[in-house]
């Protein structure tokens, strides 16, 4: 930036909220006051964004945007028509912004612009709206759920007004025109916080989860048998696996997948509750059409189908006859995907923690397993294979003669060596 130039740059938005959060910060957003495209692009700054203008810094490639205004013309989070004219200021630029404690600006002197008052928010703990025209743009509602999973450990909280705009926008049904991609890329954002479950909470809150991630909110109000599950609700018990869960691993794959075990438990036909008979196939078809709905890459989509369909074998784990077990494996591709049966396991453990009472009761049933593939490993299928052919019998069928041998010394052994 030249010195006698005739536009100003500010730092905003998350960069600043962060530093004064003294939380660690990933990217920087600049805004130009005063600028138009020709003075950027002589700058050497690269256009990009197809919206609006936003520009790449030639060297650091932060993201410059032109202050802006901006009018509803239509709805939907695109339904804006956009103003950049060189007249725009600063303070107007803010009020367009989500949050107030989003809407703070600082100067290259190191000047802080709070026109909106969000240095006081990030005090007193808020999110809170900049202006009613919060309500224009549906993703608002989730930037706000994932700024309370983000923001949660630092006790944040919705303002009441706001949250009751969140409503307002739900009920207007504009949620409906966020694209898939849009909804997962903040749900996923929240899956990598600490702790996610206040996303959940905050769409929940304001009717919102219903529409975006209805396989969800179903299972809230389902009632399972008290013995197995003191806690009852299945919603609740989902939260629970949920904290299980992030305890274990910051994997986002697993943790989608601990959401998703039990969505079978959503459908289960009102003349056999509080039972369950079935969820597990039910549940896998729920995981695998939502997970087709959102669009999810093939690891998100495959972990949480097999988790949902194989979580209660791992249960029963110590009851599998050695057939089931090795067809268990199998079923799991185990052999192959040793690090995604590592995941079901992982979310197999969560499942049986995530029940009130049951938090720190040991899940032998994980380590049964493991240990079963390792013996499984251990078989030499080579020379087994290599035996079969000398001897004219078939190879596949002689290598699970093997393997199920294994399995049953396996379980012997097990037996003998852990008392009842
Ligand atoms: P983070 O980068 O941690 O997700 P952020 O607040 O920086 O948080 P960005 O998506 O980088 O989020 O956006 C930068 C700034 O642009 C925000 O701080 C906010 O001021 C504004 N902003 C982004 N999206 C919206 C939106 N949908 N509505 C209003 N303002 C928005
Ligand atoms: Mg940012």
């Amino acid at each position: 930036m030249t010195k006698n130039s005739h536009f100003k740059i500010y730092l905003v938005g998350g960069a600043l909220r962060d530093e004064i959060l003294s939380q660690p910060v990933v990217d920087r957003d600049w805004v130009v006051v005063g600028a138009s495209a020709q003075d950027m692009q002589e700058l050497g700054y690269r256009q990009v964004g197809k919206d609006f203008p936003v520009y790449l810094h030639p060297e650091t490639h932060e993201e410059y945007a032109l202050a802006r205004t901006e009018r509803k013309i239509s709805a939907g989070h695109q339904g804006f028509a956009f103003d950049t004219a060189t007249s725009v200021t600063l303070e107007e630029d803010l009020l367009r912004r989500d949050l107030t404690i989003n809407a703070i600006a600082r100067d290259e002197h190191g000047e802080l612009i709070d026109p909106y008052n969000g240095v006081k928010d990030i005090h007193a703990r808020l999110l809170r709206h900049v202006s009613p025209a919060f309500a224009e743009d549906p993703l608002r509602v989730l930037r706000v759920a994932r700024f309370c999973a983000k923001l949660k450990p630092l006790n944040f909280k919705v303002a009441d007004e706001t949250m009751a705009l969140m409503k307002e926008i739900t009920q207007s049904g504009e949620l409906q025109t966020l694209s898939v991609e849009r909804v997962w890329s903040e749900f996923q954002r929240a899956l990598t916080c600490p702790d996610p479950q206040p996303f959940i909470n905050t769409l929940r809150e304001c009717g919102a989860l219903q529409i975006l991630l209805p396989e969800l909110h179903a299972l809230y109000g389902v009632p399972q048998r008290a013995e197995f599950h003191p806690e009852i609700d299945c919603g609740i018990h989902n939260e629970m696996v949920l904290r299980q869960i992030c305890k274990q691993t910051d994997d986002p794959v697993t943790r989608f997948a601990a959401l998703c075990h039990d969505l079978g438990k959503a459908t289960t036909p009102s003349d056999i509750l509080p039972g369950h008979h079935g969820h597990e196939e039910r549940g896998a078809d729920i995981a695998e059409a939502l997970s087709k709905r959102l669009r999810l890459a093939n690891e998100y989509r495959q972990l949480a189908t097999l988790t949902a369909r194989y979580h209660t074998h791992c249960h029963r784990a110590l009851e599998l006859k050695p057939t089931s077990v090795l067809k268990l494996l199998g079923n799991l591709d185990a052999f192959r995907r040793p690090e995604r049966f590592e995941q079901y396991l992982k979310v197999c453990d969560a499942d049986s923690r995530g029940r009130k009472t049951f938090e720190n009761r040991d899940y032998p049933q994980a380590d049964y397993l493991r240990d079963a593939l390792r013996a499984l490993q251990s078989v030499d299928t080579a020379f087994v294979a290599a035996n079969a052919k000398a001897q004219s019998e078939d190879i596949g069928e002689a290598i699970r003669r093997a393997r199920l041998q294994a399995i049953k010394q396996f379980i012997k052994k097990y037996r003998n060596e852990t008392p009842d």
